[in-house]
């Protein structure tokens, strides 16, 4: 016997106590100017056979240990020695054995489809997938995926809600940013209109939709129309979620060699922030959930809902740039190495102290040392 399954490079942090399913390899479009994640691997449609092969193969793990743990008189504690027990006579990796135990021992609740846009597959072939994910793990209450606008703009509203009532509860879609010009130049392949559309069909249809904003994404040539274009797009949506995630240019990505080229210049620490707040100032009349849940961005403690937490963000915004610019400064610095997570964990640290005054004395401004070391940080 041999019990495995294949797993994609990625999954959204909020899905960290899912089992991923793996549906499709890579990215079917693979252009967008700022993404690293798949450059250079080729995109390819897995087979329903081989994706249903790979649920039996988790339900077989799945079946193993509980009733190896139950044998043991707890099926809520796995040991490692339940999972040697499990595994016996299985040439399966250990690996499979362990991402399985995690998944079990947080409920077996949730399901993340890879790798970026699931929704590419036929909607039947999905439907096919969802049913036999429902069948065999009735604990499932949400099944969640990566889904490109542009795929989305293709389906019909019927097939959306096909895919809704088969068990797809929650889609993330990448925005990025809901400005046309900026669509353009990071190579999107989506215009405002279709995030909008895409956006609309999968709310009609009943989907928790995460919606994801780069501030910066447009560089310091498009900053003010990248917060107000992204507003639009997400005021027309009124996505369950907004989540956050600040652009750092990668060394390995088009994005990068704009930025050597002077043709992308892009935002320092403080202007995401002030990006980011203007994005705020225009999320009027929505009922959205904003998320900062990512390394990347400064201040993690914006977060909140529409509309009545609006003010509040605002004010954690404004109590950062109320700050002394030295403690501002020293507050990026910590936040960069991972001592400081919020903004009310700022405190006065030797380590950060010292390698502030290092960056000081070498670097002409805070930003270049951190762009330094956001680089070596993905
Ligand atoms: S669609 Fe997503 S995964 Fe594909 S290149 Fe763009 S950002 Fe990367």
């Amino acid at each position: 016997m041999n019990n495995t399954f294949e797993l994609g490079p990625i999954r959204p942090p909020s899905e960290a106590f899912s089992v991923l399913i793996r549906v499709t390899r890579n990215c079917p479009w693979n252009r967008c100017r700022f993404c690293h994640t798949y450059k250079g691997e080729k995109f390819s449609r897995r087979s329903v056979e081989e994706i249903i092969s790979d649920i039996d193969a988790i339900h077989n793990i799945a079946g193993r240990i509980l009733s190896t743990a139950r044998s043991y008189g707890d099926d809520m504690l796995i040991t490692e020695k339940i999972l040697q027990e499990a595994a016996r006579g299985d040439s399966a990796s250990p690996f499979y054995y362990n991402q399985i135990a995690f998944w079990l021992q947080h409920g077996m609740k949730s399901v993340f489809l890879q790798d970026a846009d699931s929704l590419i597959l036929k909607t039947d072939q999905v439907i096919q997938i969802l049913t036999h994910i429902k069948q065999k793990f009735p604990s499932v209450e949400r099944i969640t995926t990566y889904a490109r606008a542009k795929t989305i703009s293709k389906k019909s509203a019927e097939e959306m809600q096909q895919l809704r009532d088969a068990g797809l509860s929650r889609l993330h879609l990448g925005m990025e940013s809901g400005s046309d010009a900026v669509l353009e130049r990071i190579q999107k392949g989506v215009t405002q209109q279709e995030l909008i559309d895409a956006g609309q069909k999968a709310v009609q249809a009943g989907f928790d939709l995460s919606f994801y904003y780069m501030p910066g994404i447009g560089g310091k040539e498009h900053m003010e129309e990248n917060a107000i274009e992204s507003a639009k797009v997400v005021r027309a949506v009124n996505p369950t979620f907004i989540r956050i995630r600040s652009t750092v240019p990668l060394p390995d990505t088009p994005l990068y060699q704009m930025m050597e080229a002077g043709e992308w210049t892009p935002l320092t620490e403080e202007e995401k922030l002030a990006e980011i707040r203007l994005f705020i100032e225009h999320c009027q009349d929505i009922t959205s959930q904003l998320l900062s849940d990512h390394m990347m961005n400064l201040l993690e403690d914006i977060e909140g809902k529409f509309p009545e937490d609006r003010d509040v963000m605002l004010g954690k915004i404004d109590s950062f740039f109320a700050m002394p610019r030295e403690d501002r400064e020293k507050f990026i610095i910590g936040r960069r190495i991972g001592i400081f997570r919020y903004l009310s964990h700022f405190h006065d640290n030797p380590q950060v102290n010292s390698l502030y005054a290092t960056i000081k004395s070498r670097y002409t401004t805070i930003d270049e040392a951190v762009l330094e070391i956001l680089k070596n940080y993905i």
